[in-house]
């Protein structure tokens, strides 16, 4: 094809494509969707077969192909009555902003190429910073998720350890709980970095005289990084953040926060004097798609001082001191990683078009719902609480199942597309543990599940 036929025929098809897409994600937004279930690789191969062809088969049919066959065997993050592992529930606004980002071919990781989006995304970063009371100079990056945050803050923490030690000295070791989040032992894994576990108090939180007596134990200058959780993710405790913090200063060592799941709560006046001494971290990490009503994948990385996070992590090449040599705020400098999307901006969209006193609210509703469900459990004499709540993670025991009962019950739950609810085990003993960070969970939606148990 030639000339203008072509391009009349490639509009066409873009706006055939556009309306398929534009009316699937709108659907998406504006209807309750079904939770949907998993399928077998082999029930997709009957299902869907080889979808890469020589030929392709365009846009209208794939985007059929996705909505009708492959869509529906992928769970609803969102979905009210999935409450398992974190749930992700995006705002209307990030998720139809995302869209905007995906379509804009923006490279997130330098000033030069997206001023703008680096611009706007900084001050989403400077409100979480506010919350959790950081410098004004402090300042960070979006990273795809926890993950790479904690990594990219442990990298940042041993290169200035290292760099002040004393001669002969190389700190190598991590402090924190076992309730601490499984990528923390991942980083130490990655970085050759020995993990060493601190004995939780009584209420299982990470408190400075169980920490001062480890490092004691081990030498302080072996460390590099304590790290303190605000919001384990199995339980939602929130460690004891003003002693954790006073023990890294006495010592000089990086104090830094994990706040993946709970670091939201700082938006909660409700529970903001839980997180008191955060204030003092070297480094914070809160993942939006969390408990921050943005879409995967989105996690706030802050330093108090990102100098000593950019000398860690730029790289350096001769490709690219055009940019490393500039004085701007170059994102790619403050983790691991180098080309970026600017994963940050549906959640900063969605705090601009929102504001923030919808987001305090928000969060303070998941709070209620999770009070309400502790209360039901304490009430029925089939459930028994594991431990009281700090923040909207409740986990509790029904009395008499054994882990094939859980497993049973949470399979069939989800086969009905009623819930998703899985159990999850604590020293050894399977539980019930419910995650509440999507508004739309009500009150109605933890009867429902809770009547299930009975
Ligand atoms: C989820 C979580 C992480 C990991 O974050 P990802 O975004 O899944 O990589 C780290 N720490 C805590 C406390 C978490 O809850």
């Amino acid at each position: 094809m030639h000339g203008k036929v072509y391009e009349e025929n490639k509009h066409t098809e873009l706006a055939a494509l556009a309306d398929a897409v534009m009316s699937y994600a709108e659907n998406r937004v504006r209807v309750a969707p079904p939770l949907d279930q998993p399928m077998s690789e082999a029930e997709l191969d009957a299902r869907v077969g080889q979808t890469i062809t020589a030929e392709g088969f365009g846009g209208v049919a794939t985007m059929r192909l996705f909505a009708d066959r492959l869509a529906p065997t992928c769970l609803s993050t969102d979905h009210p009555r999935y409450l398992s592992f974190i749930p992700c529930a995006p705002s209307d606004a990030a998720v139809m902003f995302d869209l905007v980002v995906g379509a804009s071919s923006i490279y997130g990781g330098s000033w030069l190429e997206g001023a703008g989006a680096v611009y706007a995304e900084n001050q989403a970063l400077r409100w979480v910073a506010d919350l959790a009371g950081m410098p004004p100079e402090a300042g960070g990056v979006f990273t795809p998720g926890g993950t790479i945050g904690n990594l990219s803050a442990l990298v940042a923490a041993r290169h200035t350890a290292r760099r002040t030690a004393a001669v002969g000295v190389r700190p190598n070791r991590v402090a924190a709980t076992a309730g601490a989040h499984s990528s923390i032992v991942s980083a130490c894994d990655v970085m050759d970095a020995e993990f060493v576990g601190v004995p939780a108090d009584e209420q299982w939180r990470l408190t400075g005289p169980n920490l001062r007596a480890v490092l004691e134990e081990h030498g302080p200058e072996t460390f590099f990084a304590v790290v303190a959780t605000c919001g384990t993710t199995n339980f939602g405790i929130i460690d004891d953040l003003a002693s954790v913090a006073e023990v890294c200063r006495e010592y000089g060592i990086w104090f830094h926060v994990d706040g993946a799941y709970g670091g939201a709560g700082l938006a909660a006046p409700s529970v903001r004097d839980l997180y008191t001494g955060i204030e003092h971290c070297d480094s914070f990490i809160v993942d939006p798609h969390k408990w921050l009503f943005a879409p995967f994948d989105c996690c706030a990385l802050l330093y108090r001082e990102p100098a000593e996070a950019r000398a860690a992590h730029t790289q350096k090449a001769g490709y690219l001191d055009v940019l490393t040599e500039a004085p701007e705020w170059n994102p790619t400098d403050y983790s691991v990683g180098l080309t970026r999307r600017a994963r940050g901006l549906p959640f900063w969209f969605s705090l601009a078009v929102n504001g923030t006193d919808a987001y305090e609210a928000a969060i303070e509703h998941t709070l209620d719902v999770a009070r309400f469900a502790e209360e039901e459990v304490r009430r029925r004499p089939y459930l028994e609480l594991v431990r009281g709540r700090d923040l909207s993670v409740v986990v509790f025991r029904r009395l008499g199942w054994s882990p094939a009962d859980y497993t049973a019950w949470s399979d069939r739950m989800l086969a009905e597309e009623f819930a998703f609810v899985v159990p999850t085990t604590h020293e050894g003993e399977t539980l019930a543990r419910f995650a509440v960070v999507n508004p739309e969970t009500s009150e109605a939606d933890i009867i429902a599940i809770l009547d299930t148990m009975a």
